[in-house]
């Protein structure tokens, strides 16, 4: 990996609008917004960008699922907790899922996807590049009302 400095009040609008027109095709509103106190993180862009990119089309597989063409709402927001962790959470209206499935969805090969629809390898890889930044990645999700994913990377330390 190649870590490197990430601004993500730049990075993660970039990386949603890489999304927007799938998005926009299933009629969902996709929003990002980035609080000011967001701090940097130091990671690899193509791995955070692979994260973000498995979690966003998970939400959008969830809002289809429940909602069809319209009412779908993804929201991306980033910002800063009291240990200085960047706080990225990616929140879908989507099916939801019952605490069964919350307990496997980060092991390899679970999926709830029909056959050849998914590999089930998504989340399992998105945990561990988190992991491998010191970070960590949780789900809270009810079945019929959506999910959160929420990722914790430790902030880079400003120099005084
Ligand atoms: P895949 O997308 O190939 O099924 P993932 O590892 O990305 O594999 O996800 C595993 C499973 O977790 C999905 O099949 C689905 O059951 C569940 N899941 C993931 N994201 C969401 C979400 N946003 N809403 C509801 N269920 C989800
Ligand atoms: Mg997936």
């Amino acid at each position: 990996p190649q870590l490197q400095p990430i601004d993500l009040a730049g990075y993660l609008p970039k990386v949603g609008a890489m999304v927007e027109n799938k998005a926009t095709v299933h009629g969902i509103d996709l929003r990002c917004e980035v609080d000011a106190a967001t701090p940097m993180v130091e990671a690899d862009p193509g791995q955070l960008q692979q994260v973000m990119i498995n979690l966003l089309n998970n939400a959008i597989h969830a809002v289809v699922d429940r909602h069809g063409a319209s009412g779908g709402v993804i929201s991306v927001a980033a910002g800063r907790d009291e240990r200085d962790n960047a706080v990225i959470t990616v929140t879908d209206n989507g099916s939801g899922m019952s605490r069964e499935s919350m307990s496997k969805i980060f092991l390899p090969f679970f999926t709830t996807k029909a056959p050849g629809k998914g590999t089930g390898l998504g989340l399992s890889v998105c945990h561990s590049i988190i992991d491998s930044l010191g970070g960590e990645l949780s789900v809270e999700s009810r079945k019929g009302e959506g999910s959160t994913f929420t990722i914790l990377i430790p902030g880079l330390r400003t120099r005084t």
